[in-house]
């Protein structure tokens, strides 16, 4: 049978709209491009040509991972932040949206050619696009999966960072490892859903996602304050300490941080409206 482009995505996405899934087409022209390597003008040029059984072969095979509900990300292996596209693992969460908002506040925050610390950093997507968006900005990225390490370590290189970001393994309810050195923004989007929240959450993230990225403790702040514990002699004076949070916690966040001597705090919403990040200013006053 003589299969073209354009039968090959049909099928897919007449799947994927049996299945109910919501951007079906947009999903099936993403699946198709991943098997084929075609941008959609490519696939507009060569539509009507024929489509090899290896490439209907993978893209039926790619579809039932899509039914089978594993997010779209993972099958495709990247994923879009902030312009840039990263590498994605099941190891790491997916770059998220409301996640653009905190660097958006660390860049509004921070000026000149600051260091920072991406602490809990997954994929590497928020300290990389500081460092694509600032291109004076130095920095490293910390996470305790070895997972997640080799994830950023490729997305740094692969955004040709190298040269101004580290990543280095470190456990953000421990002590920083020793000759770190200071940092004038600290950025985090930790673990924060609560043990309630867990049992609540999407299929597609509970059985997909990497729970260490998720899951933060019976109120889910567990490492907010295993960050302020350990980690905020590593921040300069003056320096500006920036948290993504869950959309009910910014309140009791702003508390813990004000318990923690922090000043200047405040909160910013994500591009839905929702009070996403918490940032404030290590002060040390002069006695
Ligand atoms: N925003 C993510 C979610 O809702 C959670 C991210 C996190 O815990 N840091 O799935």
């Amino acid at each position: 049978m003589f299969t073209t482009y354009n039968d090959v995505y049909l099928d897919i996405r007449r799947r994927l709209v049996l299945e109910k899934i919501s951007m079906a087409e947009l999903e099936a022209f993403e699946i198709l491009k991943s098997v084929t390597g075609k941008a959609r003008e490519e696939f507009v040029r060569d539509k009507y040509l024929h489509a090899s059984n290896d490439i209907v072969r993978s893209a039926a095979r790619l579809t039932e991972r899509r039914v089978a509900g594993e997010p779209l990300a993972y099958i495709l292996g990247e994923w879009d932040f902030y312009g840039i596209t990263l590498k994605v693992t099941p190891d790491v969460l997916i770059p998220r949206s409301d996640t653009e908002a905190l660097v958006d506040c660390a860049l509004r925050r921070s000026n000149g050619a600051f260091r920072f610390l991406d602490l809990g950093c997954g994929s590497g997507c928020v300290g990389i696009a500081l460092g694509v968006m600032r291109n004076s900005a130095r920095g490293v990225l910390a996470d305790i999966s070895e997972g997640a390490l080799e994830v950023a370590k490729e997305n740094v290189y692969n955004n040709r960072l190298s040269s101004r970001i580290s990543v280095i393994r470190a456990d953000m309810t421990a002590a920083p490892p020793a000759n770190l050195g200071k940092f004038d923004v600290l950025v985090s989007n930790p673990p924060y859903i609560t043990t309630d929240e867990m049992k609540t959450l999407d299929k597609s993230v509970v059985e997909f996602e990497p729970k260490n990225a998720l899951w933060g403790g019976d109120d889910g702040l567990d490492f907010y304050r295993a960050i302020c514990e350990n980690w905020l002699d590593v921040l300069n004076d003056g320096g500006v300490l920036a948290f993504e949070c869950g959309i009910a916690q910014s309140s009791s966040l702003e508390k813990l941080l004000s318990g923690f001597g922090l000043k200047n705090i405040q909160t910013t919403r994500d591009t839905s409206g929702a009070n996403r990040v918490v940032s404030c200013i290590k002060q040390v006053e002069l006695i």
